[in-house]
């Protein structure tokens, strides 16, 4: 074997350099393949879409505003936003509303720390559908550079709102913060937030992990997601 080739890096090494694979099943919706992912969000690769929800920024400074003392979550949410951001490699992030909880959650600590985690990733695109919570906190700072658009809102054949009852057809949606219980033996039993697919609506999980799930009765058409941990589980 020449010297050349010893000092060649194997081919192990090479594939090192690509961003990790995503992992979590897959869902057709509107002709498109779209990956659940163990960080409570979707990605469509052939777009290179990203999109998450309820990501409820600045719900502990609206408690600690009503003298509630709750441990800051902002660094958390963006930093979780990010490694999603580079495990995917997406070039674009969709959030399906509630963005910003409340008007009063506006601190000037959280829309630094935004405008600061919006210059790290200064050439994503980023659309915002406003949600309820939006409606009553306003848009946005303009540093922030997100489109805010209203519901339904259609992008690659799909609808993305963040009520799923605005979704006409096919459509993704936030707002219930779904969670389903799983029944043990004896009393045991668990709450795991959990994408819900009701019809050709896709209902995520909430991003903010400070927030209260909603447990759902699944129908007999829907069907369930749990997220544990590292991996995406289909219930039914
Ligand atoms: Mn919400």
């Amino acid at each position: 074997m020449s010297t050349d080739a010893l000092l060649r890096p194997a081919a192990a090494v090479v594939t090192g350099f690509e961003p990790p694979a995503v992992s979590g099943p897959a869902v057709l919706l509107g002709g498109r393949r779209l990956q659940l992912l163990p960080e409570h969000a979707v990605w469509d690769a052939a777009a290179g879409t990203v999109l998450v929800s309820d990501l409820h920024l600045g719900k502990e400074a609206a408690f600690r505003a009503a003298a509630i003392p709750v441990p800051d979550q902002t660094a958390g949410t963006l930093s979780r936003l990010s490694q999603l951001l580079a495990t995917t490699g997406a070039g674009r992030l969709g959030i399906l509303g509630d963005l910003l909880h409340a008007r009063r959650g506006r601190c000037e600590q959280m829309i630094r720390q935004v405008v600061e985690w919006r210059e790290q990733h200064s050439e994503l695109s980023i659309e915002l559908v406003r949600g309820n919570h939006d409606a009553a906190a306003g848009d946005p700072p303009g540093e922030w550079r997100m489109s805010c658009l209203s519901e339904p809102f259609v992008s690659d054949g799909l609808q993305l709102c963040h009520d799923p009852e605005r979704c006409i057809g096919a459509g993704l949606a936030g707002h219930l913060h779904p969670v389903v219980r799983l029944r043990g033996p004896g009393r045991d039993s668990l709450r795991l937030p959990c994408f819900l697919l009701r019809r050709e609506v896709l209902i995520l999980p909430a991003f903010s992990r400070f927030v209260d799930g909603r447990v759902l009765q699944p129908g007999p058409a829907d069907r369930v997601f749990a997220v544990s941990e590292q991996s995406v589980i289909s219930m039914k």
